[in-house]
């Protein structure tokens, strides 16, 4: 009889897997595609179908589980590289599981989609099929608003590749490099700050030459002592890659502290197997930041996968992308940092959406999320709030932004708003004559 355990142990060593897109670090050869054949829909689903869409996660999950891909199996469904190959990326099969609206089809017909669409089948299960305006749905299918550029935005609106010496590293702090070691994701969000990059777009494919120019950069630049690697989602690439890059770093003796930027523990938790984290081990100090956007997906799935690299050892810390009428509410995002801090994430950053072409939809007042942080500091645990940010657009880096606490100055004191909204006078001065020491 089938167990509803949440993971299944790894059946197979890990490695090198075909289906997995970036360069192959034991033959320097360029991207592979995603080759293997998708599960096929039976024929008897229903062109449209009804999914109920009630219960806890875990229920839902298994309910789409069995209307859609009955004949897989719960080890296969719990198989990272089985829900890569699943990937729904067209109009016609995502179709066939949730009902879409006129306006999403109308934003996937034709080729003027902005962004490339992919969703795994494990995050297609936590979206409401019947409703478009729910949170996780409209960070994964598109919208007519996706295909309207608003001024201000831009392509590359951070200038990282102009501050980018070789390709796939963006030098822009003293200390520090961003490595940007491949172009997919397995699940592609509406807001990507890289969208000119990832999925199909532009010339980001990384061969291992390209992998191999940006060691060397670092390996030449000894004030670079942290390494960040993102993307693209760095744990897209195979165990094998992923730890030819580590190791690689490793051995540079500046390289004092690496960093993985994913959003895979929400979208692909099964990619977070035993192996990959004894693997990771092995190359700490290592942090890893997970993209989480809504507390809808902090599943179980999701859980299961950040206890198994906290128990490594890796610091976790969240970015969370602020996102109109998706989690622009103190409500909303108070649920998201305290369910993020019992599953081990420490709330790291709350950015301001990048203005990307199309995503003025996405993007709320800076007002907001300054009421969003007054909302939380003080209300709840400090280790909860997150620190709010604007990444400049032209290349200023990131700039925290912070409610204003302080009311003024009276006598030589500072006077101090707290959460509640009370003053409180602090001797803000320097050092009084006559004073008995
Ligand atoms: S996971 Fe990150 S890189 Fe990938 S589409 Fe989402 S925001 Fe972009």
């Amino acid at each position: 009889m089938e167990s509803e355990s949440l993971f299944v142990e790894e059946a197979e060593p890990p490695g090198r897997l075909t289906g997995i897109v970036g360069p192959n670090p034991s033959t320097s050869s360029n991207h592979e595609e995603i080759s293997l054949t998708p599960f096929r829909l039976p024929a008897t689903a229903p062109a449209r179908a009804v999914q109920k869409w009630a219960g806890s996660a875990d229920s839902r999950a298994r309910d789409f589980r069995k209307r859609f891909f009955p004949n897989i199996t719960l080890k296969e469904w719990q198989d990272w590289r089985w829900q890569l190959r699943n990937r729904i990326h067209d109009v016609e099969t995502l179709g066939r599981m949730i009902h879409l609206s006129e306006d999403e089809r109308h934003a996937m017909s034709g080729s003027a989609a902005c962004l490339p669409l992919a969703i795994t089948p494990y995050y297609l299960s936590l979206l409401d099929p019947r409703n478009p305006r729910q949170a996780l749905r409209r960070t994964v299918v598109p919208t007519v608003h996706e295909h309207f550029r608003s001024n201000g935005e831009a392509d590359d609106p951070l200038h990282e590749d102009e501050d980018s010496p070789v390709p796939g590293i963006v030098h822009r702090y003293p200390d520090r490099v961003l490595f940007l070691v491949t172009g997919t994701c397995s699940t592609y969000c509406r807001y990507c700050t890289r969208s000119r990059m990832v999925g199909h777009h532009g010339n980001h494919c990384l061969s291992t030459e390209q992998w191999e120019k940006g060691i060397a950069y670092v390996a030449s630049h000894p004030e670079v002592r942290d390494v960040l690697l993102s993307g693209g989602d760095p744990l897209t690439l195979a165990d094998d890659q992923l730890e030819w890059l580590l190791s690689q770093l490793r051995q540079i003796p500046h390289v004092e502290f690496i960093r993985i930027g994913t959003k895979t523990p929400a979208v692909l938790p099964q990619r977070i197997t035993p192996a990959l984290v004894r693997m990771l081990r092995r190359y700490h100090p290592l942090w890893i930041s997970i993209h989480a956007a809504h507390p809808d997906e902090l599943t179980p799935e999701m859980a299961r996968a950040c206890t198994r690299l906290a128990d490594a050892g890796i610091p976790l810390g969240s970015q969370t992308v602020l996102l109109s009428g998706i989690n622009d509410d103190v409500e909303t995002m108070k649920r998201l940092v305290h369910g993020l801090l019992k599953i081990r994430v420490k709330p790291y950053y709350l950015y301001q959406c990048d203005p990307i072409p199309g995503s003025s939809h996405f993007r709320t007042l800076v007002s907001k999320g300054l009421e969003i942080i007054r909302g939380l500091r003080g209300f709840t645990t400090g280790y909860a709030v997150p620190t709010y940010v604007i990444d400049a657009p032209g290349g200023g880096g990131k700039i925290p932004l912070l409610p204003d606490y302080v009311a003024g100055r009276e006598d030589g004191d500072l006077l101090l708003q707290n959460y509640e909204g009370k003053v409180f006078r602090y001797p803000d001065r320097p050092s009084a004559e006559g004073v008995i020491h």
